[in-house]
């Protein structure tokens, strides 16, 4: 069976992805991140989210929105304007859009070593300022949720935890000062729903150095077993009801269907009424502003992975 290959010519990239693929089901971690199967999937459920994500994108870089306002869909439109209204989406902008790459070593018995590199990409880096003991800089890591949940424990999700480690580990690359503590930094997922009452909700987190040593022992050891494992086996029950190796992968029919029905009983039902909600809505797609603008902005083209 294929393994995870580490060399000097073909790195392994390590990204959240592929640490929550591990904890779920070592099989679905198999197919997407040692075989890298690609398998399709229905781009509608992310194009509030990527549209959103590319509007915070130019507002961070400047560029004149109103055009584009007028253009895109209303929940679009709502969602944006919902974070811009945000103070964290006006505070001063240090990185944006920032994808990482952050060396990481583990020993492993054999030769040669594994060459490993964390991977990611930052929504937007801002710092504010705190007065508390002293005046100085508090720098935020700052995730935009506008369609998938916050997860439920977020103070343990890989996300926030790998990208506290990589921001900590490239601060001087940043620009950040030299004597900047752990408690200076802080991640933060932004949650936006503009029709509910609230319309955004923070979730916020606070960096430490014993964070900082845990999550770099927790990566040490998961990476190592990731690295040694050859049997990827099935978990006893699919804790996956949306993944789409179901009829492939060899778990009992049974079982996923069961699962389905005990564990989802409302799913189907709101996705069908959500569908229907969808297929009402005018078809407006995102007008991007012209292609020399962005090329002048040094805007990226290339799709993101933000989700
Ligand atoms: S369908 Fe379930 S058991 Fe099969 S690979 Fe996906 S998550 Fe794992």
């Amino acid at each position: 069976m294929e393994k995870i290959v580490a060399t000097a010519e073909k790195p392994w990239l390590v990204s959240t992805s592929q640490l929550k693929e591990w904890d779920k089901c070592k099989k679905q971690f198999h197919y997407k991140s040692v075989l890298k199967t690609q398998w399709l999937t229905t781009q509608k459920n992310f194009e509030l989210g990527k549209a959103v994500h590319k509007l915070m994108d130019y507002q961070a870089r400047n560029l004149p929105l109103e055009p584009i306002l007028t253009e895109v869909r209303q929940d679009i439109q709502e969602t944006y304007l919902a974070l811009e209204a945000n103070s964290l989406a006006q505070a001063k902008v240090v990185a944006n859009e920032w994808s990482f790459n952050i060396p990481f070593s583990i020993e492993v018995k054999s030769e040669p070593q594994p060459v490993i590199w964390l991977t990611g990409r930052v929504d937007r880096l801002v710092e504010t300022v705190v007065n508390t003991p002293v005046k100085q800089p508090f720098y935020w890591v700052v995730d935009w949720k506008t369609g998938t949940a916050v997860p439920a424990d977020f103070k343990q999700a890989w996300q926030t935890r790998l990208y506290l480690y990589a921001i900590w580990e490239a601060r001087h690359q940043l620009g950040m000062p030299a004597t900047m503590s752990f408690d200076q930094l802080g991640f933060v997922y932004v949650e936006v729903k503009p029709k509910r009452k609230q319309a955004v909700r923070l979730y916020e987190v606070i960096y430490s150095e014993a964070q900082h040593r845990q999550t770099k022992a927790d990566l040490a050891n998961v990476l190592t077993a990731m690295l040694a494992e050859q049997r990827f086996d099935l978990p006893a029950t699919c804790p996956d009801s949306y993944c789409p190796f179901g009829t492939i992968c060899g778990i009992a029919p049974a079982e996923t269907e069961q699962l389905n029905l005990l564990a989802l009983p409302e799913k189907p039902v709101r996705k069908r009424k959500k569908a229907k909600k969808e297929a009402n809505q005018p078809e407006v797609a995102i007008t991007l502003p012209p292609q020399e603008a962005v090329a002048d902005a040094g805007v990226g083209t290339s799709p993101f992975d933000w989700f």
